[in-house]
Formats: C-alpha cells, sequence, structure tokens
C-alpha cells in the first residue's frame, strides 16, 4: 500500500513573514494527517518555514537544486545547502523550470542524481503540452522524460523518487485533467518504471497528479488507483484549502 503525497508548490509566492505566517495555519489543520505533507516555499522562505514546522508532521521541499555540489553558478543552490537547511523534498523539472529556464530532460536527470546524492528526495515533474496532447503523443512523451529523468538511477534509489504527473494545459489554468485522463498517464508512467526496474519497484513508487487539483476535485483525483499523491501550486496558498486536499488523501 502506497502511502499518499500531498505537496504544495507555492512558486514565487510570499515574502518570509507571509511564509511563516501559512505554515503556522497549516500545521495546525493538518496534524492529524495521514498521508506525507509537504510544502515547498521559495528559498530564502525555507529557513523560516522549516523552524516554523519544527516537531509538526509537515515536511519542506525546495523548488529546485542544482546539479553540482558548489563552484561557479551564479544564483543556484546545491543540495547539501538544502539538506543542512532542513530540506526533506525537492522539486525538479516543473513545467516552469523547463519552459522558462532552460530545463531539458537532461538536466532533470542531472538535478535528480545530486538530489539523491545529497540525501534528498526528488519529486520530478513530468507532462505533456497542450500541442503535445492533441498531437497523441502525450504517452510517448512522459514515457520519454521519465526514462530519461530515471537513467543511471539504481532501483533502490529509484523507490526513493515521487513522479509528479502535471500535463502543462492544466497547471494554473483552472482546467484540471479529468480522474479518468489523470488515473490513465500516471499508470502509463508506472508501467514505464515497470519496464526500467520491474514491477516491484512499480508498485512502490508514488506518482502525484498535479494541475489545478483543489479542495473541490482532489478527492476525486485521490481516489484513482494510479494516483498517490497531489502537487498542488494555487490552491497550496490557502491552508484551509490546501488541508481540505490533505484531508481527501
Ligand atoms: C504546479 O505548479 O505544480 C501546479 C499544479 O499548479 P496549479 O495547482 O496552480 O495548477
Amino acid at each position: 500500500m502506497r502511502k499518499k503525497i500531498i505537496a504544495g508548490n507555492w512558486k514565487m509566492n510570499k515574502t518570509p513573514s507571509e511564509a511563516k505566517a501559512l505554515v503556522a495555519e497549516i500545521k495546525e489543520k493538518v496534524a492529524g494527517a495521514t498521508c506525507d505533507v509537504v510544502v515547498c516555499p521559495t528559498a530564502i522562505c525555507i529557513p523560516g518555514v522549516v523552524e516554523e514546522l519544527k516537531g509538526s508532521n509537515v515536511a519542506v521541499g525546495a523548488q529546485n537544486v542544482h546539479f553540482k555540489e558548489s563552484g561557479a553558478y551564479t544564483g543556484e543552490l546545491a543540495g547539501n545547502m538544502l539538506k543542512e537547511a532542513g530540506v526533506t523534498y525537492v522539486i525538479i523539472g516543473h513545467s516552469e523550470r523547463r519552459q522558462y529556464f532552460g530545463e531539458t530532460d537532461e538536466t532533470v536527470n542531472l538535478r535528480t542524481k545530486a538530489a539523491l546524492e545529497a540525501g534528498l528526495l526528488p519529486i520530478v515533474c513530468v507532462g505533456e503540452s497542450l500541442t503535445e496532447r492533441e498531437q497523441g503523443i502525450t504517452d510517448d512523451t512522459v514515457r520519454r522524460q521519465t526514462k530519461i529523468a530515471f537513467l543511471g538511477i539504481s532501483a533502490e534509489d529509484a523507490k526513493k523518487i515521487v513522479i509528479a504527473y502535471e500535463p502543462v494545459w492544466a497547471i494554473g489554468t483552472g482546467k484540471t485533467a479529468t480522474a479518468e485522463q489523470a488515473d490513465e498517464v500516471c499508470g502509463i508512467i508506472r508501467e514505464t518504471i515497470a519496464g526500467l526496474y520491474g514491477k516491484e519497484t512499480a508498485e512502490a513508487i508514488r506518482i502525484q497528479y498535479g494541475g489545478s487539483m483543489n479542495a473541490k476535485n482532489a478527492a476525486e483525483l485521490l481516489a484513482k488507483p494510479n494516483i498517490d499523491g497531489g502537487l498542488i501550486g494555487g490552491a497550496s496558498l490557502k491552508a484551509e484549502d490546501f488541508s481540505v486536499i490533505v484531508e481527501a488523501a
């Protein structure tokens, strides 16, 4: 039985004081959660959020990690820095990073390996664009993204990775994939993992759905057999909505 995981991707929102106030509310509301709960604030908010969440059941995630341990990479953060700051998870290859910051399948693979090396748990994002869906190449796209992301990663490490299936056309648009569409693609991702590592690893790995998941549609999505949680953008910025989603899991 896979434990569900609900993660909030705060993107570039909240100042350090606002972030602390938000998690103070969230931790109260999700104290009885039976699933894993993660919040992913901006890097500058991480220390305050980690402090505020001490002793709670909410883990902290970062929104990106560089693939080198140190060096001349202005603006980047290494895995060991995040780890020392109290980070547990890290989102890798979010579609906004692929779209605006030149992230590729190859850099997603490098970052995933670096995260594991640093003892962080990657949340690796895959998902098709609207054009890819309309061209009927959703399956090929997520298979390719998944295979490349996992290149050179052992089965033991693969099980630590959470995959977030996020159709790009559903992110921040209010358009959610139907529960059937989301479950079908999560199933294809699981099959891809089975092809790479075998059935046992595929059954162990957690696959989230992300894309306009909210307090209203979460229960239906999370009831599907291949959906093991959610990566939540907009709705994770309101403690009430986020806690309803956590409750649904
Ligand atoms: C996301 O950014 O990962 C996301 C799913 O955003 P939203 O929930 O706002 O669509």
